[in-house]
């Protein structure tokens, strides 16, 4: 199926104060890393999902407004969702776990979707994983069973493209800190991020993207404080 194009319009100050932060908390809006023509600028309250087209040649800026706030995210060619995000063909072709500058984000039949072209953070995650229901029910106990998770908030963004579960894969995680250590051993620990730290991504075929700001309040993930993210698309004079 082919992707909509359309962006609504949205008071960024009312989005900003939709959440309930922990006292002190510094929101940074700062600014697309790369200039160009504005084709969306639109802040994604905590705790909620947002999806979005971006266009061949076009830079996603994903700003970190509130510091270390999860962006869980999925892309998909906008031409044919069966062509997805693919973690396996990412991380075997990039010869790395970790994501950053330069890294080529693949898809499952191995084509280029996006690539990260301005990364503010160290490293950037692709195999911690997404919340759910379920999981946090499993992991933290029965009684978070009424939290949602970012699979939620991708099957929210999902139903709107006439997609479904059987959409939703392995996915990225801006701003969120899993460090493999020299054994392999695996950790989801307090974030490396900072308010208004950024990543940019060009989209190397037309592509669509949902982004969950991560609800979670049961481990470190978003420092127990959700914060919003804002997403912005540019694009640059060369690419006209
Ligand atoms: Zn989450």
């Amino acid at each position: 199926m082919t992707a909509a194009l359309g962006y609504a319009t949205v008071a960024p100050d009312a989005v900003l104060d939709a959440g309930s932060y922990v006292p002190g908390t510094v929101l940074d809006l700062s600014e697309p890393m790369v200039p160009g023509r504005v084709v969306c600028d639109q802040i994604v309250a905590a705790r909620t999902p947002w999806s979005g087209t971006v266009r061949a040649g076009q830079v996603l800026t994903i700003v970190d407004v509130g510091a270390n706030e999860s962006g869980d995210c999925l892309i998909y060619n906008a031409a044919d969702t069966d062509e997805r995000y693919s973690v396996p063909d990412t991380i075997a072709m990039n010869g790395n776990v970790y994501v950053r500058t330069g890294t080529v984000l693949r898809s499952n039949l191995g084509n280029p979707l996006m690539t990260v072209v301005g990364n503010e953070v160290d490293r950037q995650d692709t195999i911690g994983g997404a919340c759910s229901k379920e999981s946090n029910t499993l992991r933290y106990g029965h009684h978070t069973y009424a939290e949602h998770g970012c699979r939620e908030n991708f099957l929210y963004e999902a139903s709107k493209y006439g997609m479904g579960v059987r959409d939703l894969v392995s996915n990225l995680n801006w701003f969120m800190n899993v460090p493999v250590e020299a054994d392999g051993t695996l950790g989801i620990v307090d974030g490396i991020s900072a308010p208004g730290k950024r990543v940019a991504l060009r989209a190397e075929m037309d592509v669509l993207v949902f982004v969950s700001a991560c609800p979670q309040m049961n481990n470190p993930c978003n420092d127990f404080n959700p914060t919003p993210l804002r997403m912005v698309i540019t694009e640059p004079e060369e690419a006209r």
